[in-house]
């Protein structure tokens, strides 16, 4: 009975002085450098996050914070929902017509964080008469980095359209006779101006949201939620 209750105690010594208690879980937040991770600095701040450096003039694709348990990746704005969805990231902040585009999958979507807002447009050259075509039933070709996003809403209005998928640029395509229209996401409309197009028809407004990956959500659950939470705060 002694040596039993001798051994229980060294155990727990030895609980102790290991301490068990596991370590907080390491949180990744998945980020892309200019509008969102600009506008995303303030939010991050509101959850007491700082990260070491600016991902501007550093080279570096991992960022440290000020906390040991979070650190910020850098990675192209369509990738985002990616390292989320396969969970190399916890978190991320992603545009609306990114996610539109990625489908959503694995993803928990639970915050319009209302930053980086502009819209989802068709334009078109200036003189070309959209409205026209589109009541002649025209097939017009449209040129876009946003090909689901086209396709949906041209199918809800009944129209036929060859899409042609552009990586950048797309104020180009209209200027040279590649398409009739292009589906891109306009702010101000300078871009449009100073190309001699014109936006004629808004398919959505557009803000980045904050994802979780499903997983995380419930695995690190005392991790995740407090940025949750301050996140929402930040919004309010
Ligand atoms: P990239 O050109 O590499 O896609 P951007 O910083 O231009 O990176 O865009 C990142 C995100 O910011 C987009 O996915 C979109 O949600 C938002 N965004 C893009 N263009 C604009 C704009 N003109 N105004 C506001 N937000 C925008
Ligand atoms: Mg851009």
């Amino acid at each position: 009975m002694l040596r039993k209750r001798a051994k229980f105690s060294l155990f727990a010594l030895q609980f102790s002085a290991f301490r068990i208690v596991p370590p907080a879980a390491l949180i990744t937040i998945a980020l892309s450098k200019g509008r969102i991770f600009d506008e995303a600095v303030p939010l991050l701040a509101a959850a007491g996050v700082a990260t070491s450096e600016d991902p501007e003039t550093s080279r570096k694709l991992i960022l440290s914070t000020n906390r040991s348990d979070v650190r910020v990746i850098i990675v192209r704005a369509t990738d985002v929902p990616t390292y989320v969805q396969y969970g190399a990231a916890d978190v991320g902040v992603a545009g609306k017509d990114v996610l539109d585009e990625h489908g959503g999958r694995g993803l928990y979507q639970p915050l319009d964080l209302k930053i980086a807002r502009c819209r989802m447009m068709v334009a078109v050259k200036e003189g070309f008469d959209y409205q026209q075509a589109v009541r002649q039933g025209a097939r017009l070709r449209v040129a876009t980095k946003y090909v689901q996003t086209a396709r949906e809403h041209f199918a809800g209005k009944g129209m036929h359209v060859d899409l042609i998928r552009l990586y950048g640029s797309m104020e180009l395509a209209p200027l040279v006779g590649l398409a009739e229209a292009i589906v891109d996401l306009v702010s101000t409309g300078h871009t449009l101006k100073a190309n001699g197009l014109c936006a004629v028809e808004e398919i959505a407004p557009v803000s980045a949201r904050l994802i979780i990956n499903q997983a995380a959500l419930k695995l690190k659950r005392d991790a995740v939620q407090p940025l949750l939470d301050a996140f929402g705060r930040a919004i309010a």
